[in-house]
């Protein structure tokens, strides 16, 4: 059932990416025009590339990694030597050293708020979590915002699928008492799974035995949507004022989750109920100031500047997710675009809602990053460059 869903789902999307993109090459066509040309594009489609839309519905499991504090330069300045599992994602992935953070905060619950829910931080639409330390016991998403907060996990657990929260800072606790058995919302979707939203919660300041944990679940019972949070590059950052001399602490810090995501792949890759079927996410919180102790003010580049990579699956190779989704974001450049301005930059929010939709489900209710689910990883030009259509300038 998924899988029909998830093919018509796409196909969808497609169809409406092409309505967008023949609205803007063609201003003075009639909308009705624009529609018959597409559905007759689609109808092309269907029938000629229908087996490769089947291969685009094979994702079961997706792993969601937020490196805390991951500065997208870093990558670029250790090198494929030193990362070659970083390299290994951008050679075989879909990726982009220039995502951004949330608009108006960089700091880490915030913005991981912003990751598992499609949420900006502040505003109506907002999940309006903008506190960063210790959350108290009765704390909640849910108490904050004074309305129930779904999330990634609501609408994985609510469909039936698994889901796990794997994370390094004790103040993740946020997430397990905002979607616990007694915070969590009724299941109405299908069958009554029930309220916990969350099936695997672990924190552990170790991040070499939380990968193992990780694995180790992964491989007795696959979960269907991990969120993993590697906390090393943070720590490090902070102490050493974000420097990225090589052999210094905050590369090192970087090179010791190379390694890590190197497990997670090369588990994915040895195990054939993985391979193929996984999709990984890496993006960040936030990056960090060189020569500061922080990662905050938010409007600074050093801070809102990010890598957003994706792997594995159906994942397009070796590819820029810009030049991926140049009919629905817009490489910013050097700047921090509001959420309000024109073509949106990919943001750590997009992780959401592509996570939902490689899973073949909707959106996050509340959601507005990526709640039209068209961030792509999966390579449609060599679909389109092969369908000539009927109409020219
Ligand atoms: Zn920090």
């Amino acid at each position: 059932m998924h899988k029909i869903f998830d093919r018509c789902h796409w196909v969808f999307d497609y169809y409406y990416a092409q309505q967008y993109d023949l609205q803007l090459k063609f201003p003075r066509m009639r909308s009705i025009d624009l529609k018959i040309v597409g559905q007759a594009v689609i109808i092309v489609v269907l029938t000629v590339f229908g087996s490769t839309q089947a291969q685009a519905a094979v994702t079961r499991y997706v792993i969601h990694i937020s490196v805390d504090g991951l500065r997208a330069d870093v990558i670029t300045t250790l090198g494929e030597t030193r990362l070659p599992n970083f390299f290994r994602l951008r050679n075989e992935g879909a990726t982009t050293d220039n995502a951004r953070t949330d608009v108006d905060y960089t700091v880490t619950l915030p913005n991981h708020t912003t990751q598992i829910t499609g949420r900006p931080v502040v505003g109506p639409d907002g999940h309006n979590y903008t506190q960063n330390d210790m959350p108290g016991s009765s704390a909640s998403l849910h108490g904050v915002k004074g309305a129930y907060v779904s999330s990634v996990f609501d609408v994985v657990h609510d469909h039936g699928l698994s889901t796990a929260i794997l994370a390094g800072k004790p103040k993740f606790i946020l997430y397990e008492q905002s979607y616990d058995a007694a915070s969590g919302a009724m299941d109405l979707i299908g069958n009554d799974d029930g309220r916990d939203k969350i099936d695997i919660f672990e924190i552990n300041v170790d991040s070499i035995e939380l990968v193992d944990d990780f694995l180790s679940a992964m491989t007795a019972d696959p979960i269907n949507y991990t969120f993993m949070h590697l906390r090393d590059p943070d720590t490090a950052g902070h102490q050493s004022q974000w420097d990225l001399t090589i052999d210094s602490d905050y590369p090192d810090s970087v090179i010791e989750v190379d390694h890590l995501i190197g497990k997670i792949i090369d588990t994915i890759q040895s195990n054939k109920s993985l391979r193929g079927q996984t999709v990984v996410i890496v993006t960040a919180d936030h990056g960090g100031r060189i020569g500061t102790t922080t990662h905050e003010p938010a409007d600074s580049r050093e801070n809102y500047m990010i890598p957003f990579y994706v792997w594995g699956g159906n994942t397009a190779a070796g590819v820029d997710l810009y030049t991926l989704n140049s009919g629905s974001r817009l490489d910013p450049g050097s700047a921090q675009p509001a959420y309000n301005r024109g073509l949106q930059p990919i943001r750590n929010g997009d992780a959401a809602n592509l996570s939902l939709e490689l899973l073949g489900l909707e959106a996050n209710p509340g959601s507005t990053i990526n709640a039209r689910q068209d961030l792509k990883s999966i390579k449609m030009t060599s679909i389109a460059q092969q369908i000539s259509l009927p109409i020219g300038d």
